[in-house]
């Protein structure tokens, strides 16, 4: 990655010298973390391929790409709000300073759970944005395990004069659904086209605009929606509708995506995400909803990659706050299943999602929310309303009946037909809109 500037030529000699002498600058002045010592006000997006079996991961670099303007945070750089299942930390190359820290989740982590992985190598893409270094950095992706330790490591240098990063800019249209404030100060969310023609595009922002109103209609997006933008982005695609495998169905559609991932038939995902994030290239944006012209019901949420959910299935509304939940607010689903055998949460690890715990360091999550002598595990006594919003310690959540705990009985993130997230899910969501926001 790192492309020298070594030459015996004296001009490259001083050339070297002052960036070498703005190098140090940055380095002085990066104690403060201060945005402006170390970014240029654009975007850096670096893709992986994550590739292998349950067993054996590798990841690889694919692609640099470049675009104007950076709408992601400009404090709080080196801290992550949420630990994620994998993380990518950017370190500047003089000082060894960490200068900026994301984390993530992703499809190739749920894959390696599946019985195809344990014989079948196979890759995924990855998409991630950082804001554009002013010096060379290096800057390592990590994965991790359901004990949160690291699995498969990649460290690559980076150095923002290579010339074979690619300046990209997209040509779909957009519209901003809701302007909130200063795309650089706000949180951008961008809804993206899929499966609508040209023709389907007055249907694409009607959609848009419900997608907006529910998520507003949730507290506490609602509350906070001036810390918000949502922007429309009219990707056409050539044929209407969305792929379903298991109909024999295919379509050829803006990013790609179908149902049936993993054979799941409601799971509705898109392994191209490099086709997705093009789209979607010099538009502001940091979140990204995007919304399948289907009415086959079904969805999927990827913490800080993507949520894709059908938009007309009847239950669109209360689906597309939940896959949100997931991919903004990094929240895990409380729902469980009483055959799950399997455990996805390990029982002496204490989960990163906020909304459910082990008890291994509940301390963390809740207590503080819970009222004055209620027990551990709490019994399912909550009548009426009192289901949503009776802070305790249920048991069963994260797709397993035991060892799991969940904050109330029903959530919007355990069934479709809760009205609202539960306070445990409202405070975490709150929390994280003032990280990226204050
Ligand atoms: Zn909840």
């Amino acid at each position: 990655m790192c492309v020298c500037i070594a030459n015996n030529d004296e001009m490259m000699k001083i050339i070297r010298i002052s960036i070498f002498l703005w190098c140090v600058l940055c380095a002085v002045s990066g104690k403060s973390q201060d945005f402006d010592a170390y970014f240029e006000d654009n975007t850096l997006r670096v893709d992986y391929i994550f590739a292998g079996t349950a067993e054996k991961q590798q990841l690889y670099v694919d692609e640099l790409s470049a675009s104007k303007g950076w709408y992601g945070r400009r404090h709080r750089l080196a801290e992550l709000p949420l630990v994620g299942n994998g993380q990518l930390t950017m370190c500047d190359v003089q000082t060894g300073d960490t200068i900026y820290r994301h984390s993530f989740s992703t499809l190739f982590q749920e894959w390696l759970a599946t019985d195809e992985a344990r014989k079948l190598p196979k890759s995924f893409e990855n998409c991630f944005q950082v804001p554009m270094p002013k010096c060379s950095v290096t800057i390592t992706v990590t994965l991790c395990d359901n004990r949160q330790q690291p699995m498969v490591q990649l460290t690559h240098e980076v150095n923002p004069k290579d010339v074979l990063i690619h300046w990209r800019k997209s040509r779909a249209p957009y519209r901003y659904i809701h302007q909130g404030g200063d795309p650089k100060k706000c949180i951008d969310i961008a809804i993206l086209a899929e499966g609508y023609t040209e023709q389907d595009m007055e249907q694409f922002y009607n959609d848009c605009q419900t997608a907006a109103e529910v998520l507003f209609e949730h507290k506490p997006f609602g509350e906070m929606r001036g810390r918000l933008n949502i922007v429309a982005v009219a990707a056409p695609s050539a044929e209407s509708g969305v792929s379903v495998p298991g109909k024999g169905v295919w379509k050829q559609t803006a990013v790609g995506s179908n149902f049936d991932t993993f054979y799941s038939p409601r799971y509705l995902t898109t392994s191209r995400l490099k086709q997705m994030n093009n789209l979607l290239s010099g538009i502001p944006y940091e979140h990204v909803i995007v919304l399948a012209n289907t009415a086959t019901y079904g969805g999927g949420g990827i913490f800080n990659s993507y949520t894709l959910t059908a938009a007309h299935h009847p239950l669109f509304r209360p689906v597309v706050v939940h896959e949100f939940g997931h991919s903004f607010g990094g929240l895990a689903d409380e729902y469980y299943n009483d055959t799950q055998l399997e455990s996805l949460y390990s029982s002496d690890t204490e989960p990163w999602e906020p909304n459910i715990t082990t008890l291994v360091d509940f301390e963390s999550k809740w207590k503080d929310m819970l009222p004055d002598g209620v027990d551990i595990p709490t019994p399912l006594t909550a009548q009426g309303d009192e289901v949503y919003t009776r802070v305790g310690v249920y048991e069963g959540a994260g797709y397993q009946a035991k060892g799991a705990y969940r904050p109330v009985p029903e959530c919007r993130m355990k069934i479709n037909e809760a009205p609202a997230f539960c306070p445990v899910c409202q405070r975490a969501l709150r929390r994280l809109i003032e990280f990226y926001t204050e």
